[in-house]
């Protein structure tokens, strides 16, 4: 056992996690994040020896948004292994987690704001159309964003919304994501709907670990989460290819046929969802029958309708590529 562990060994017992089932999951964290287990373990185990003080602070802001990234981040604080990496941040601001409330509330943010060089992160896009469709304690989103990103060390934009804008991108307050408000500003994008709980962790051991954003794509997104379409990993692909498509949902048959014609995006979609899964490794939205929707994607929502056919904007674009036998080119 090296230094690290042993350091890690106290953190481990109190959450009654065994040494192998941790090291397994830095194993996994490292092929993840393509850094070294023993540089993982060293930045964990630094943050546990300065106790509160080695803790990245964190300040969570939400705006139009579900929720449903804050329930994906509580849901990876199970297992407890992925808690014991969450604990190493300070989450000094979080509406929804936080106990305070109110003047209290403010205050915890303020303070934090005042020190600086925490991770911002952002859940819920920014009201492009107007202001007022997104005001808190009486003062827009969109200023709050933009003061509280000036002091930070790092920002990153959880899910959909925060990245691109998301479902509110198609109602009247045209939400916009992050990087829209801020062009000037490096904005991490972990654009799935919602964000998938170890795209978060990797992403926290990456800056835990380096002090650096990982290597992003044209669209802010980590190359090694967003890399290759759904589609080259689909367990339907080969059906996609000898065009057989599912046409009717209640029929045994067609169980395992390809769901482009149910309005699948997955040609058109950068996410590792077909390796990773989601729920725990239990499957995720084709595995269950239902289509890729390419949340992950800028298009997300508006170009991607009707979400349960093959009639909009961007199947066309995925049928006449597979015609002219480019569907592995992303367009
Ligand atoms: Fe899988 Fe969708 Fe591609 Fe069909 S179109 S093979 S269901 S990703």
């Amino acid at each position: 056992m090296d230094d690290y562990e042993k350091i890690m060994e106290k953190d481990l017992e109190l959450r009654g996690v065994s040494r192998r089932d941790f090291l397994k999951y830095i194993g996994i964290l490292g092929a993840m994040t393509g850094l070294s287990e023993s540089a993982i373990l060293k930045s964990l185990a630094q943050a546990a020896e300065k106790g509160g003080s080695g803790k990245l602070p964190v300040v969570w802001l939400n705006g139009q948004d579900c929720t449903g990234c804050t329930i994906s981040l509580t849901g990876s604080l199970n297992p407890p292994v992925a808690s014991l990496i969450l604990d190493k941040l300070s989450i000094r601001y979080h509406e929804t987690i936080m106990a305070a409330s109110g003047e209290v509330a403010e205050s915890a943010y303020q303070d934090a704001l005042k020190k600086g060089g925490y991770l911002l992160v952002v859940e819920g896009s920014i009201p492009e159309a107007d202001d007022r469709f997104c005001m808190i304690g009486g003062r827009p989103f969109k200023k709050i964003v933009q003061e509280a990103a000036g002091k930070a060390s790092m920002i990153l934009a959880v899910g959909a919304c925060a990245s691109f804008g998301g479902i509110p991108a198609a109602s009247p307050s045209r939400g916009m994501g992050v990087k829209k408000l801020l062009p000037e500003k490096t904005v991490i994008n972990l654009s799935t709907c919602p964000v998938h709980p170890e795209h978060l962790v990797g992403t926290i051991v990456q800056i835990l670990t380096t002090g650096k954003a990982p290597e992003l794509d044209d669209n802010g997104r980590p190359k090694i989460f967003f890399g290759p379409v759904v589609h080259e990993n689909c367990k339907r692909r080969q059906n996609f290819d000898d065009s057989k498509f599912l046409k009717d949902w209640n029929d045994p048959a067609q169980k395992d046929y390809c769901l482009f014609e149910k309005g699948c995006k997955g040609p058109n979609t950068n996410s590792d969802c077909p390796v990773r899964l989601w729920n725990d490794k239990t499957n995720f939205c084709i595995d269950c029958g239902a289509g890729c929707q390419g949340c992950a994607e800028p298009t997300f929502y508006g170009q991607m309708t009707p979400l349960f056919t093959s009639e909009g904007e961007v199947s066309k674009k995925i049928l006449a590529k597979k015609q002219a036998g480019l569907i592995s080119v992303k367009g």
